[in-house]
């Protein structure tokens, strides 16, 4: 291996790429297959009724809800939809306003205005997740909810939110979705909250392609989930309300899992302990080599014990770097990107200037342009973020893809910070 960069047409660290981000598709095996086979065999691909329904979604939504620790789960067609299902489930409606951190994918922040709510962005920590001092200083009399979002694996510090939320009369949402997995003080992610939403997006640690999850310990959260994932329908009511006027029904939509995806989604949560053992291994090898490394550092992780492991975030000193330290160590086949590129959710451009779907811009038209969103909103997040590179770790990285990295890092450090 040559010191000469590969984008300076040195020898790259890597001959070959390595390998792709999808830490749930990478273990797809006979397994999935077979479970797959199944529903198409009995010719039963919807959830509620066919000629001979395997029950996957339901097996799916009860293994899930045990292994998370919660008293219900319900699935649902994709991570977007769960954050919908769950507030809509707590009651959010017009105008509220719902706390989300700065730094999360715009699905956090969409999810709130579909479902007529108004984001009101809380700034970060050194861990990159919600710094849940922002609760206290956010919360007003229209503030109903906080989304609190473990980023890439990072479990949020869910006893100081739940006390702040609380304080404040916050009910809490957990979107889980980039970290399946990754637990606090020993409980999963998603069992703490009022309710917790997952996804099974293909980058996500579990995958069905799309697909997701909901969480809830209170019966009349998960009745409203239910009723407004199904047409306002509660088909398996036992124990629940009924369809009558007088047991609060209402109006749902559309966001069903369907057994095929349920039948995957079942054997990949199978498989989550082991996918996230290997992934573990790899992340403390990688922070331990490059411990010390001359301007190489990590975000804090909140509980190192339950961190899932998808992923590494560095942090370099000068955000003027960033390119070109990115750019290098792809080029030695080491793949690596700079999260969100850097930006805050609220830069990006409809939400930033509050364009909905809606020719009166509802649901912001509703509050008469009492929140709005510029640079400069969230000053840590605009420290931290322009100054991150982060990189994917699957159960498929082998320890020498791991060391692979460690070189490639070093190297790239030594030639350009
Ligand atoms: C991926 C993601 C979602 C949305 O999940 P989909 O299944 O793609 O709809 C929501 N929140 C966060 C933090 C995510 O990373």
């Amino acid at each position: 291996m040559s010191e000469k960069l590969a984008i300076h047409g040195g020898d790259p660290v890597r001959k070959v790429p390595v390998p792709p981000p999808y830490a749930g598709a990478s273990v797809y095996g006979e397994e999935e297959k077979k479970a797959v086979l199944e529903v198409l065999d009995r010719k039963s691909p919807y959830r509620y009724y066919g000629p001979d329904v395997v029950g996957t979604v339901k097996s799916f939504e009860q293994a899930f809800a045990a292994k998370i620790g919660t008293k219900h789960a319900l699935a649902v067609s994709s991570g977007t939809a769960s954050l919908v299902v769950a507030l809509k489930a707590i009651g959010i409606a017009t105008g509220d306003k719902v706390i989300v951190p700065a730094n999360t994918f715009i699905a956090s922040a969409n999810a709130v205005v579909m479902a007529g709510g108004i984001p009101v962005f809380a700034d970060v920590d050194d861990s990159l997740n919600l710094d849940p001092s922002e609760i206290g200083r956010l919360a007003d009399a229209s503030t109903k909810a906080v989304i609190a979002v473990p980023i890439l694996g990072n479990p949020c510090e869910m006893d100081r939110i739940m006390e702040e939320a609380r304080k404040h009369n916050l009910l809490v949402i957990e979107d889980v979705a980039q970290s399946c997995g990754s637990q606090y003080k020993g409980r999963y992610s998603g069992s703490y909250g009022d309710v917790g939403c997952f996804s099974l997006q293909m980058n996500k640690i579990l995958t069905t392609g799309d697909g997701g999850a909901v969480t809830f310990n209170d019966d009349k959260f998960y009745e409203r989930g239910v009723r407004y994932h199904d047409q306002g329908m509660f088909r398996e009511r036992d124990g629940f309300l009924s369809m009558k006027e007088e047991d609060e029904v209402f109006i749902g939509q559309n966001f069903r899992m369907s057994e095929i995806t349920g039948a995957i989604a079942g054997v990949q949560l199978q498989k989550l302990d082991s996918i996230v053992d290997s992934m573990r291994k790899l992340k403390k090898y990688i922070k331990r080599e490059l411990q010390g490394v001359e301007g190489i550092s990590f975000r804090r992780i909140n509980d190192e014990e339950g961190d899932a492991s998808n992923n590494v975030i560095m942090l370099l000193p000068d955000k003027s770097k960033i390119k070109e330290f990115v750019t290098a160590l792809n080029a030695e086949n080491i793949s690596c990107f700079s999260l969100y590129d850097g930006n805050p959710v609220y830069m990006n451009t409809p939400l930033l200037h509050q364009r909905t779907v809606d020719r009166d811009g509802y649901p912001f038209s509703a509050i008469g342009g009492a929140v709005k969103y510029s640079r400069g909103l969230c000053p840590k997040a605009e420290e931290y973020l322009p100054r991150n590179v982060s990189f994917y770790l699957t159960p498929e990285f082998t320890m020498e893809d791991a060391a692979d990295i460690v070189a490639g890092i070093k190297k790239v450090a030594r030639a350009l910070l």
